[in-house]
């Protein structure tokens, strides 16, 4: 039998994140929870968030 060989991840670039409430590795290349907020330069900044959770402990703590 012929196994095939896993395909090599490509490095990650600028598609890596990071959960904004537990820091866990988020995959960007699949769906994941999200929230948008306001820096104090008025710069919006896209959060993701590993779990629907993490996003709802976030947003209980930003209020
Ligand atoms: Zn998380």
């Amino acid at each position: 039998m012929t196994s095939a060989e896993p395909e090599a991840v490509s490095a990650s670039e600028d598609t890596e994140a990071t959960c904004a409430t537990c820091g866990a590795p988020v995959e960007t290349d699949e769906w994941h929870p999200a929230a948008s907020t306001k820096r104090g330069d008025g710069a919006v900044q896209i959060l993701s968030f590993c779990d629907h959770s993490c996003r709802d402990r976030w947003q209980e703590r930003a209020e």
